[in-house]
C-alpha cells in the first residue's frame, strides 16, 4: 500500500554504452515511486533536486572502460547522475538538516536518496543566483581557477589564449586573466559567441575557429610574438597550432580536450618536441583533486561578483524532459555559456 508520503519520481534513465556521438535516444524517461524519507537505518539524506548541471566530462561515463579511470561509467537501466543544486528535503545525517541548500553529485531525478554526503557543499550564500552553483560557483568555476591561477602561474602582462572561451569555464578563465592584467584571446564556435567574447567578457580578442582554415596563421594574427598560457578546452588540431605558437617557458594547463571525446580513434597531435624545445609546463589536472581550494574560492570571486566584475552567461534548459537534449548539445557547440536544466523551484 502507498505511504502517504510517496510521490512519483521522473527519472532519466542512462540505456546502454555509448561509442561515437552520444544520441539523445542514449536515455529515457522513467517514473518511479520514491519515499521522502530517509529510511531510519541510514544515515543519508533526501534531496529535491533544482537545477542540473550538464558537463562534458559526462560522455567519458558513457562509455565502458576497459581499465581504471578518473570517472565511473554509468550504469545501464539507472539515472544519470552529476552536478546539481538541491534542496535537503529529509536528513539523518547530523551536518544536513531538511531546508538546508547544496551542490554537489546528484541524480538526474526529481528527488535523490544518498548516502554520499561527502560529495555535497552546503550553499551559504543565496544573494547570487542559486544557479550559479552548477558552474560559477560550482565545478566549473572552481576548474577555472584552478587551471589558471594554480597551473598557469599568470602574471601581469601574460599573452593568454583561452579555447572553447564562451564555455562554462572558458568565459571565467578569460575574466580571470583581464583581473590579473594579462593580454587575452578566445576562440569559440559561432559569431554570437565571438561577440559575447569580445563585447560581454572583455577578451582583448576573439575568433570563430571554424572560420579559420589555417588556425596556425590565426593564432599568429592575434600572437605575433607567441603565447604564455594556453588554457586548453579543446585538444586537437588546435593544440597542435597552438604548440607551434608558444613562448618558450609557456604554460598549458590541460583543462580538457572536447574535440577528441566522441572519436574513436582520437587524434594525434604531430609536434610534441616544442614542449622540449621551449621549455613548456604542459599539464593536465582535474578539479577534485582541488576542493580543499573552494572556501578559497569563494573568498576570492564572491565579491567580485557582487560589485558586478565578473559576469557568467548561462543557458538554461527548461524540464527534466529536456536534460538528455541539452546534454548532447554540448558536443556540437548548441549551448551558449554554461548549460543547466532547471527541474523545480525552491
Ligand atoms: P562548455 O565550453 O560550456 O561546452 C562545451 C563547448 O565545447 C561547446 O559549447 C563547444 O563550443 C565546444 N566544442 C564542442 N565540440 C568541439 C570540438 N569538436 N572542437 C572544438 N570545440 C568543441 O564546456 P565546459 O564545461 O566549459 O568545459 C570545457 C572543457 O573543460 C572541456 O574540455 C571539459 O571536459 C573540461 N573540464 C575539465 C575539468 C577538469 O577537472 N579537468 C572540469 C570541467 C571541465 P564552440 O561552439 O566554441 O565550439
Amino acid at each position: 500500500m502507498a505511504s502517504e508520503s510517496e510521490v512519483s519520481n521522473k527519472q532519466i534513465i542512462f540505456k546502454d554504452y555509448v561509442v561515437g556521438f552520444p544520441k539523445e535516444s542514449d536515455m529515457e524517461i522513467r517514473t518511479s515511486k520514491i519515499l521522502l524519507k530517509v529510511p531510519e537505518d541510514s544515515t543519508g539524506i533526501l534531496l529535491k533536486n533544482l537545477y542540473l548541471s550538464c558537463d562534458p566530462y559526462m560522455r567519458s561515463r558513457m562509455s565502458k572502460h576497459d581499465r581504471p579511470t578518473y570517472v565511473t561509467s554509468f550504469q545501464p537501466g539507472s539515472p544519470i547522475t552529476g552536478y546539481g543544486v538541491a534542496k535537503v528535503v529529509d536528513s539523518r545525517h547530523p551536518n544536513f538538516k531538511a531546508g538546508d541548500l547544496v551542490w554537489g553529485m546528484t541524480g538526474w531525478e526529481e528527488y535523490t536518496l544518498t548516502t554520499l554526503t561527502d560529495l555535497f557543499f552546503k550553499i551559504e550564500h543565496t544573494d547570487v543566483p542559486l544557479s550559479y552553483y552548477t558552474g560559477l560557483l560550482g565545478m566549473a568555476g572552481m576548474t577555472a581557477y584552478v587551471g589558471f591561477y594554480e597551473l598557469g602561474s599568470p602574471k601581469k602582462g601574460d599573452r593568454v589564449y583561452v579555447s572553447a572561451a564562451s564555455g562554462a569555464v572558458g568565459q571565467l578563465v578569460g575574466q580571470l586573466a583581464k583581473l590579473t592584467g594579462c593580454y587575452v584571446v578566445g576562440s569559440a564556435g559561432s559569431k554570437d559567441k565571438v561577440d559575447l567574447l569580445k563585447n560581454k567578457f572583455g577578451f582583448d580578442e576573439a575568433f570563430n575557429y571554424k572560420e579559420e582554415e589555417d588556425l596556425d596563421a590565426a593564432l599568429r594574427r592575434y600572437f605575433p610574438e607567441g603565447i604564455d598560457i594556453y588554457f586548453e578546452n579543446v585538444g586537437g588540431k588546435m593544440l597542435e597550432a597552438v604548440l607551434s605558437n608558444m613562448r618558450n617557458n609557456g604554460r598549458i594547463p590541460v583543462c580538457g580536450m572536447i574535440s577528441q571525446y566522441n572519436l574513436v580513434e582520437p587524434e594525434g597531435v604531430h609536434n610534441l618536441f616544442n614542449i622540449t624545445t621551449k621549455r613548456i609546463r604542459m599539464e593536465g589536472f582535474i578539479v577534485g583533486d582541488y576542493y580543499h581550494l573552494y572556501p578559497k574560492y569563494l573568498e576570492m570571486i564572491l565579491p567580485h561578483i557582487r560589485e558586478g566584475k565578473i559576469s557568467y552567461v548561462e543557458d538554461v534548459a527548461e524540464g527534466l524532459e529536456s536534460a538528455p537534449s541539452a546534454l548532447i548539445g554540448l558536443y556540437s557547440g548548441r549551448n551558449v555559456g554554461k548549460q543547466l536544466v532547471v527541474i523545480a523551484q525552491e
